[in-house]
């Protein structure tokens, strides 16, 4: 298509007039490829359209909230519903009450919740909570993490002070040495560890959690009285219908949710234990959405289907199906192709492709043959998609992987993420 002429053009034209570089955050020009489409205007199932019509299946699921399909019928109807009578009041519904209710019952550590909108409101709740029960200052948390973009956790570095950054030691993922070390170096000011539930760093291969690691990580903050958090903002309900690190054993004293929990709804949520609940009740926490009743109807609507359907099963078995048909034709093209992580949160990067020019191709190759993909976070599966939508991002793999290989030694550079590869960042 004549992307020169195109609507998304002239949105992105007048958006450099009115929106600061013409986007910000995950979307923002400089981290997709220029053939990306900026703007959408519908989505339905597991399929979105762009700003210009065109029809895609999309493999980021809004970057995870899309769990059970874009406008989903049941959930919307619930949100509708309850939007009738009321969203933002003067306070909450009886809603609220239901859905801490309903998550205490399906997230084993969990006894409270409090509800937010963002990941990052969860994270930093979780933060200011672990201070406020320890009476201690220090965070100890994975490098490359990301928890969320406030000051605290921003992976970038621009508006960020050093009093931001304060109080946190790094450790590598998996690695016990490096969490001990960390440990140790947080002394007797250690308030919490936090905990991706997989590796899901952008940039670098997916890891499955080591459960030594893990272990380990709910041993030393019992031993030195601090609390253990899981963010599982990205990865909640596609790993278990359960806290993610419940399949290692390992239980932590607060989980962070949000993304998928209301299936696109602006809902989050931070889940704690007994341990931490009157020091969750100390912290002033709120906003003035915060109450909103009708995206918690729709994650009523949401959990229910999360119970009651087989949707994690399907997710697992149709990320299955996608990740074998992508190994064979990517070695049957001559690519090695790295595929890493669980199958529900697929993430795709090339051999010897060091500043993403291969992923950039194949990502706009893929992106021509009508299915959206990322060329260096990882994606998500969801109910929506059918073994028919496997098979044709499998066809339009195997043209992908064709027309990379015409184009051989011939690929144009990534210019503009040399400052993320890097390690700017
Ligand atoms: N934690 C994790 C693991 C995330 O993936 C994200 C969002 N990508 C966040 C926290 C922050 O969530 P939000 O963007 O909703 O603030």
């Amino acid at each position: 298509m004549d992307r020169a002429n195109s609507r998304d053009r002239a949105l992105r034209d007048r958006a450099e007039a009115v929106i600061p570089g013409g986007m910000y955050g995950h979307q923002s020009t400089a981290l997709l490829p220029e053939d990306y489409p900026q703007f959408f205007q519908r989505g339905e199932g597991a399929h979105i359209w762009d700003a210009d019509g065109r029809r895609y299946l999309d493999l980021m699921c809004a970057y995870g909230p899309n769990l059970f399909g874009y406008a989903n019928p049941d959930i919307d109807a619930a949100f509708v519903r309850q939007l009738g009578l009321g969203d933002t009041l003067t306070g909450p519904t009886a809603l609220m009450v239901e859905l801490a209710e309903t998550l205490t019952a399906m997230v084993t550590h969990a006894e409270w919740a409090i509800f937010c909108k963002n990941g990052t409101d969860a994270t930093s709740m979780a933060l200011s909570i672990s201070r406020a029960h320890t009476k201690r200052r220090v965070v100890v948390r994975a490098k490359g993490a990301y928890h969320g973009a406030a000051a605290w956790c921003t992976p970038r570095p621009a508006g960020v002070i050093d009093s931001d950054r304060a109080h946190q030691v790094f450790c590598d993922y998996n690695d016990v040495a490096s969490l001990e070390a960390a440990v140790a170096e947080a002394g007797d000011d250690l308030a919490c560890v936090f905990a991706a539930p997989f590796r899901h760093d952008v940039f670098v291969d997916q890891a499955e959690p080591d459960p030594a690691y893990a272990h380990r990580a709910r041993q030393l903050c019992d031993e030195r009285g601090a609390l253990l958090v899981v963010d599982d903002v990205r990865a909640g309900f596609r790993l278990a219908r359960d806290c993610s690190w419940t399949r290692l054993g390992v239980q932590p004293d607060l989980s962070s949710w949000g993304k998928c929990i209301a299936n696109g709804h602006a809902l989050s949520a931070l889940l704690g234990s007994d341990k931490a609940r009157a020091a969750a009740a100390s912290v002033y926490s709120t906003g003035s959405f915060w109450y909103q009743a009708a995206p918690m109807a729709a994650a009523l609507a949401t959990l229910r289907l999360i119970r009651e359907t087989d949707y994690l099963e399907r997710i697992t078995a149709l990320g299955e199906r996608l990740r074998a048909g992508l190994d064979e034709r990517a070695r049957a093209a001559g690519f090695g192709f790295r595929q890493t992580g669980p199958a529900t949160l697929p993430l795709f990067l090339f051999d010897d492709d060091p500043d993403l020019r291969k992923g950039f191709c194949f990502a706009s190759a893929m992106l021509d043959r009508g299915v959206y993909v990322h060329p260096w976070h990882n994606m998500f599966m969801c109910a929506a998609m059918t073994e028919a939508d496997i098979e044709a991002a499998l066809d339009a793999a195997e043209g992908a992987f064709a027309e990379l290989k015409r184009r051989g030694g011939a690929l144009p550079p990534v210019e503009k993420l040399a400052f993320l590869t890097t390690g700017a960042r």
